[in-house]
């Protein structure tokens, strides 16, 4: 297997536009990828880094639909939202394009004709379900029926949300369409299926055998047990109206698969990018050697030369098809090349439950934004120490919290700035002269010397977690110098010294400007400006003299901030309050009662009143009996309320009171009213009060 690659394409999976993406989607492929692409170009690699969003399938016209707009509309404004917060996060594609633009459309559908042409795929009839009033066959999640395994009746076709269960739609009880609502019928379709299974044996040798070593375990067990299960053929068509029409006549109403498509959207990314660049329409923000007179079709190297490594970082539900089904469809081709590696991330859960954007359960990637506009960096490093490489992880708070104030405040930041005030201190802002280098210091040069090798080789085998620790090491190497040596009690007495130590410390902080600029790229460009040191070249990495003596330094400014507790408890309860209003929202309120006439409603008197004493009752967990002053009198409620109030916080609130309610004893007390509450669907109460104090006794209509 040759490793010594002329060109490098990498990609980072395409996000449906259905929807915000949460940063556990980040730690799954997009950080991995931007880590790993930053190095390349530090590198001078000719490197090209891909993504868009996917724009197909039904779970576009879906959330179209919960939504009550139109697919456009959906994919329009997601595209828009995904695309900035990466941006904002700092992961640098090349492009980020969409599989809706019309070079999307006609890649696909060149790839398909290609494999129709070879007689590579098969044609098959199969009886699925259509809805005969809409005139359509329905895709799996527009059908819902009776769970046949735990009985829920609104389980979509493709999935029981209520038990988990993967279904498929003929299983499901009492089928029904969710277009008419009517029950569905069965209707012969033809559909073009992809013959897997025809593929095992070069599957076998490509990956069973090829990649044996230098593939990641849990990505090559998952192919492995897959292959080792047996392929069926699956088909690269479907019934829906929206997505890339089958370039084949007498197709109407029938698409290419979402997989089928998706994937290609890499390729089509790759070509509009080189006739953007090929047109002058766009220019790389760095300008690279590689692309001086770009042509149109300069995308093709990258995806049919075997000298470009092809590098699909994704998350590990994604796997079959960047392992099997579109390797497949490439080999097939004849005219592709396959990935040289796709290393795949596990899961990241969140605060011990499994991250969910429709379940509440996340941190979505623009809400971290609009909390932390000025801290991109500060979660690329949470979620770069504990990204899921070989198994599941987990992002909390309170350990972002903690890595922010014990990392890079308290090591990164730190050293940075005790060098930097020291400098201007004592030598004006500028890199002072080093004479002699004492035992200490060529330790410490020893030392920082391995650190690039040691960080690049970690990128290099996909394990961006060590190479990160590997990064904040450096970090702490220059910190503990610092601290060993104490420039600051040597300044009375031997300024010479003190500058050989800070001429150090500085070159460390120049080393770090270049190595940190792949995970913290917002960072190192701060500290690139407050040394007043521009390259951010790998091959100047190591090297213990990259500031030359006097050196002029920039402004200094604090790299980090310390976080408080009070920051980290407030997201915690706004976590808590987004899942508990997600799951409310999801139960539908109860029914209206019957009609009322308006004198029939009139009949009550209702007014607003203070709580002038409240009182636990003996022996009663759920009443409080409450002194109400209504304007008119005071008088004695009994009031089921005590076991979401205590007596204490309803003193002197204004409440709503059905004042003209037959009296009658609870417990031995004559109650003269009722205090009205809206109740939750749980069935927790809260008061109903006037948006600001009006008078007792008035009426409330
Ligand atoms: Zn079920």
């Amino acid at each position: 297997m040759t490793t010594d690659y002329k060109r490098y394409m990498v990609t980072a999976a395409l996000p449906y536009a259905n929807g915000p993406k949460h940063v556990g989607h980040l730690a799954g492929a997009y950080l991995p990828a931007d880590v790993y692409v930053r190095y390349l170009r530090q590198q001078g690699k000719n490197v090209i880094f891909v993504s868009g969003s996917d724009e197909h399938g039904t779970a576009i016209p879906n959330q179209a639909l919960k939504e009550n707009t139109t697919p456009q509309t959906i994919i329009d404004k997601y595209h828009v939202l995904i695309r900035d917060c990466l941006a904002k996060l700092g992961v640098s594609f090349d492009i980020y394009h969409r599989t809706s633009e019309p070079i999307h459309h006609q890649t696909s559908q060149e790839i398909f004709l290609t494999l129709y042409k070879k007689g590579l795929l098969t044609e098959e009839t199969s009886e699925q379900y259509f809805d005969e009033e809409a005139n359509a066959f329905l895709a799996d999640r527009y059908i819902i029926g009776t769970c046949p395994k735990c009985g829920h009746t609104n389980a979509y076709g493709d999935q029981c949300e209520k038990c988990g269960s993967t279904l498929s739609p003929k299983e499901l009880i009492n089928p029904r369409s969710t277009l008419s609502g009517k029950p569905p019928v069965l209707k012969p379709t033809k559909h073009w299926y992809l013959p897997l299974q025809q593929y095992e044996p070069w599957l076998k040798e490509w990956i069973l055998e090829s990649h044996k070593n230098d593939w990641k375990p849990n990505v090559y067990g998952q192919c492995k047990s897959w292959i080792d299960a047996g392929l069926q053929p699956r088909a690269m068509t479907r019934d829906l109206d929206w997505g890339i029409k089958v370039p084949l006549p007498h197709t109407e109403g029938k698409v290419l698969y979402v997989w089928f498509d998706a994937p290609i959207g890499y390729i089509s990314a790759t070509r509009a990018l080189f006739k953007e660049l090929s047109e002058g329409k766009k220019e790389f923000a760095t300008p690279r050697s590689a692309f001086s007179n770009p042509q149109v079709d300069d995308w093709k190297p990258y995806w049919q030369h075997t000298d470009t490594k092809l590098v699909h970082f994704i998350g590990k539900d994604n796997i079959v098809f960047h392992c099997l089904i579109f390797p497949i469809m490439l080999h097939a081709s004849g005219e592709y090349i396959v990935p040289a590696n796709v290393p795949a991330n596990e899961f990241m859960n969140l605060e011990g439950d499994k991250m969910s954007t429709s379940r509440g359960w996340s941190i979505e990637m623009h809400e971290y934004l609009e909390d932390f506009p000025t801290k991109p960096d500060e979660l690329r490093y949470t979620l770069l120490t504990n990204l899921p490489e070989t198994k599941d992880s987990e992002f909390t708070w309170k350990d972002f919290q903690a890595k922010n104030n014990n990392e890079l405040v308290a090591i990164f930041g730190n050293f940075v700035n005790r060098a930097l005030v020291l400098t201007q201190k004592h030598f004006e802002n500028r890199v002072p002269v080093a004479d002699t280098w004492q035992e200490v210091d060529r330790k410490v040069i020893d030392e920082l010397k391995l650190f690039p090798e040691r960080i690049a080789e970690s990128i290099k085998a996909y394990r961006f977690r060590e190479a990160t620790a590997y990064l904040i090491d450096l970090a702490r190497l220059g910190n503990k110098y610092l601290t060993e040596t104490e420039p600051w009690k040597l300044a009375k007495t031997d300024l010479p010294r003190v500058g050989a130590v800070l001429n150090l410390a500085l070159q460390i902080a120049a080393n770090l400007s270049i190595v940190a600029e792949p995970f913290l790229p917002f960072t190192s460009k701060k500290l690139s400006e407050v040394l007043n040191f521009s390259s951010k070249n790998w091959s100047d990495a190591g090297n213990p003299s990259l500031l030359k003596a006097n050196h002029q330094l920039g402004e200094a400014k604090l790299l980090f901030e310390k976080m408080e507790d009070e920051v980290i408890e407030n997201q915690l309860k706004k976590l808590n309050d987004k899942k508990k209003g997600m799951e409310l929202a999801a139960t539908p309120a109860e029914p209206a009662k019957p009609e009322v006439s308006f004198d029939e409603f009139s009949k009550m008197d209702i007014r607003i009143a203070k709580i002038l004493k409240a009182e636990r009752v003996e022996k009663s967990k759920k009443l409080l009996k409450l002194q109400v002053d209504t304007g008119m009198d005071v008088r004695t409620v009994m009031s089921g309320i005590a076991e979401y109030f205590t007596p204490e916080e309803m003193i002197g609130k204004q409440v709503t009171i059905l004042v003209n309610l037959a009296p009658r004893k609870i417990m031995g007390v004559e109650s003269q009213g009722m205090i009205l509450m809206a109740s939750d669907k749980d069935g927790k109460l809260r008061m109903l009060q006037p948006s600001e104090a009006v008078a007792q006794g008035s009426k409330v209509s």
